[in-house]
């Protein structure tokens, strides 16, 4: 098909043309006197994004789960009790991983297109007099329902519950695009993955651990090899890694970073914010609702749109895909037809998020979808319109 592709989906993300060309190089030695020049400024500016100055930040050559497996399988050992709050496939996905794993979870169900609860979760951390939880999985930003958790709030309910249980965070769709605050939240593993707001290729995975979780790792009993955090500190420390790294990854890495600290990352959070508030007010206006049963649970990377009764979230996506050259995300294991869902993270501005939204009314009105053409992307153009947070520096 003619004309760019529109990939719309919550990840892998738009890749900006800068990246590509960062990423088209010849292969070196990864062993080179040279090589550090390249990685060691890499943890430090990855640093600044997660917000933490005393956390040590991992880079594995995999996907987001690599990332989820290295955060457990370092601090934890078999049969520890953790708990997790379950909302959507990805917290279940992870859960899943952490039983796999012969944790013993303790999952709190919540209704999907809500998020954590801390009220919840102080409760039963306020009953584990003996301190027998010895981690608090949270999503940050669940991508199947488009709902966002508030961490800083975990945080206060540990505290308040004066739990020494360690805080587990999934970033993956938020890190980069969202507010996310590793250091003033004390989260001790933060979790990242290259295809999202970092806008990348998928194949990198993030961990950030606090000086807690990295004490935690010398006695965790969990096996761990490829994921070690111990090889990689050790190696790391020169600029090196214990096994080949994915090299043009790491020079996209770099200039990823760069575009989103030229952008400013307050304002990379500011625009994220501003393309959503154009979506919301779209699926307002076909009269149609979100996943997220509240306001409070809106993300600003990604909304899942609910099809009335009868319709298939699935063909949305297909006519999509066929006719108009739209990605939109598929609907996921509880909510799997149920939904569509427009990823809006990365390299995005307001005339894309509009491309999105016409394509999809266009799919939805092919699907009998009673939606009026135009309605949706007027409303996000009005929204679009009032404010302006794109492209201009807050005052
Ligand atoms: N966590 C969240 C919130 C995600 O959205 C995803 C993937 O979309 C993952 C974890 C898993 O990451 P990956 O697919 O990169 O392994």
């Amino acid at each position: 098909m003619a004309g760019r592709h529109f990939l719309f989906v919550p990840g892998p993300t738009n890749v900006p043309d800068r990246v590509t060309r960062a990423m088209v190089v010849p292969m070196e030695d990864h062993r080179s006197p040279k090589f550090p020049e390249l990685t060691l400024p890499l943890f430090q500016e990855l640093k600044k994004v997660f917000k933490t100055t005393d956390g040590q930040v991992f880079i594995f050559p995999s996907s987001g789960t690599g990332a989820w497996e290295s955060a457990l399988t370092n601090t934890l050992s078999p049969g520890d009790k953790v708990l997790a709050s379950r909302f959507g496939q990805f917290s279940h996905l992870w859960i899943d991983l952490a039983q796999r794993h012969g944790l013993d979870v303790q999952v709190l169900e919540e209704e999907w297109g809500t998020g954590v609860k801390p009220d919840k979760i102080e409760e039963i951390l306020r009953a584990d007099k003996s301190h027998q939880i010895k981690a608090v999985l949270a999503v940050h930003n669940e991508t199947a329902t488009g709902v966002t958790s508030d961490i800083g709030a975990v945080r206060k309910a540990m505290d308040a519950a004066g739990h020494p249980a360690l805080l587990y965070v999934d970033g993956v769709s938020s890190i980069a695009s969202l507010d996310f605050r590793a250091d003033e939240w004390r989260v001790d593993l933060a979790i990242a993955g290259s295809q999202k707001g970092l806008m990348l290729p998928a194949g990198l995975g993030f961990v950030c651990a606090s000086p807690k979780a990295l004490a935690a790792s010398k006695t965790a009993q969990l096996k761990r090899v490829y994921f070690d955090f111990d090889d990689m500190t050790k190696a790391n420390a020169t600029g090196y890694f214990p096994y080949t790294p994915a090299l043009p990854m790491l020079y996209g890495l770099r200039e990823a970073l760069k575009i989103l600290f030229e952008e400013g990352l307050e304002n990379v959070f500011a625009r994220h914010h501003h393309l959503a508030g154009g979506v919301r007010a779209a699926v307002k206006a076909w009269g149609l609702k979100t996943c997220a049963k509240e306001a409070k649970w809106d993300s600003d990377t990604v909304t899942a749109i609910l099809t009335p009764p009868g319709i298939n979230g699935a063909d949305v996506i297909s006519t999509g895909y066929r006719r108009y050259n739209i990605s939109l995300g598929a609907g996921l294991s509880q909510v799997a037809g149920k939904v569509f869902r427009i990823g809006h993270l990365g390299d995005l501005n307001e005339l894309m998020v509009l491309g999105a939204l016409a394509g999809a009314e266009m799919a939805m009105a092919d699907n009998g979808i009673d939606v009026k053409l135009g309605s949706g992307v007027a409303a996000a153009q009005t929204h679009f319109r009032a404010s302006n947070a794109v492209g201009e520096k807050k005052s």
